[in-house]
Formats: structure tokens, C-alpha cells, sequence
């Protein structure tokens, strides 16, 4: 447990091996075994250790109370890859931490619907004016009706789509991913856009999970998904 969250941590903090134990007075292998389950720091080391990380010394010892290692992300080559480590550490964190609430809810009353989409999308999709279509098919079924709408996190989240916000500095290199964990889609987006962008990105990550596996190789999936966005909103 110890040495899958010290991980985690140091990922999440993005600092390498070398200069988390340069901060903490450490060499670089006692890290190094540490992480590999080979030794466990001395309680005053680990002490160090969670204040450079920013985390409580608790933190290294709690549960997990799900699997949370299978997200997946779609890769983009313009968030860069240290960024990404560090959102998936607070992925990883809210989605504990979100599992851990629902454990609070009876079984019948869980707040979690399936994601489901609509038999009556196209199979493929090889035209971007298509894309209006499939936008107001994905409204229609969720009974969105022709207003704007309201609350789009609240909207996702009662469709069954895991809506997480990371406040994480990603230095304006990150808009939002779409994923999925342990099979149900997950949204990731930047807490420190505005709220129109927000929901434009939103909008955007849905249009991948709406649109995965349906547009043939002539068409561009993040243009695609832009018409997609625009037109649902
Ligand atoms: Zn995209």
C-alpha cells in the first residue's frame, strides 16, 4: 500500500526521484526502493517525505478503496507529459475520494446512472455537417429540450459521466481529457478556465466519447469534435 501512494504522490508532485530526495536529504535509490516496496522510510524521513509532497503522512497509509489504475486517457501531444502525471495524481485522489462518498449512499439510492448513448447514432460519420445531426440526437435523448443549458457539470454527472475539475497548474496547456475508469467515462477538465470555456470544453470532451470509433479516417477528431461542441451547446 505504502509504496503504490508514495508513487503517487511524488507523481502527482512533479518532482523526479532525484529531486524529491535532494529536497528531503535523501539519495535517489533510497527513493528508488521505497517506491519498489525494497524499504520503508524511518517515521522522520516519512515525515519529510509527505511535507515535500504536500500530503499528510496519513495519506500513505490509507486504503484504496477501488481499483482507480485504469484511466485511460486520450493522449495529446500539447499537454506535456510532467503535466499530465501531475493531473493524473488529483484524478486519481477525486475519484477515491468520490467512490469513498458514494459508500455512504444505500445501494437504492446511488447516484449513478449508466452512460448510455443513442441507438440512432450514425455508425460512421464521414461529413463534419453530420455532426449538427448527432449534437441534436444526443440533446434529444437527454431530454435537454431548445434552451441553453444551465448546469452542465450537474447535467453530466445525472447522465452517468464523471465530471472531474483539477486545479492543478497546468500553465494553460490543458483544456480536458476524456477517459474512462474501470469502464465508465470520465470527463477531466481545467479548473482555471473561465466558465464559457469550460463548458465549450465540456461539450468537446463529449463529442470523443460520442464520437469514438465512428468517424473514418478522413475526418479530423478534434475539428470534429469542435462542430460537435458548438452545435450541442
Ligand atoms: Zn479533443
Amino acid at each position: 500500500m505504502f509504496a503504490e501512494r508514495f508513487v503517487r504522490a511524488r507523481k502527482a508532485s512533479g518532482l523526479s526521484m532525484q529531486a524529491l530526495a535532494d529536497q528531503v536529504g535523501l539519495s535517489a535509490n533510497a527513493i528508488k526502493k521505497y517506491e519498489h516496496g525494497d524499504a520503508m522510510p524511518s517515521s522522520s524521513n516519512l515525515m519529510k517525505l509527505a511535507k515535500a509532497l504536500n500530503v499528510r503522512s496519513e495519506y500513505f497509509f490509507r486504503p484504496m478503496k477501488v481499483e482507480v489504475q485504469g484511466i485511460e486517457y486520450r493522449k495529446r501531444a500539447s499537454t506535456p507529459q510532467k503535466t499530465l502525471a501531475k493531473i493524473h495524481g488529483d484524478v486519481l485522489d477525486q475519484v477515491e475520494r468520490w467512490y469513498e462518498l458514494l459508500n455512504f449512499f444505500p445501494d437504492s439510492a446511488k447516484p449513478i446512472k449508466e452512460f448510455m448513448l443513442p441507438n440512432e447514432l450514425p455508425a460512421l460519420v464521414d461529413d463534419y455537417e453530420d455532426l449538427e445531426a448527432i449534437a441534436d440526437t444526443m440533446r434529444d435523448y437527454w431530454g435537454l429540450g431548445l434552451n441553453p443549458i444551465q448546469d452542465l457539470v450537474d447535467t453530466f454527472e445525472s447522465r452517468g459521466l464523471m465530471v472531474i475539475l483539477t486545479h492543478v497548474d497546468t500553465d494553460n496547456k490543458f483544456d480536458g481529457l476524456a477517459g474512462s475508469i474501470e469502464d465508465k467515462p470520465l470527463i477531466v477538465i481545467s479548473g482555471s478556465q473561465n466558465g464559457d470555456r469550460q463548458r465549450f470544453t465540456l461539450a468537446h470532451e463529449l463529442g470523443h466519447l460520442v464520437l469514438k470509433g465512428r468517424l473514418t479516417d478522413e475526418m479530423d477528431e478534434e475539428k470534429a469534435c469542435n462542430r460537435f461542441a458548438g452545435a450541442f451547446l
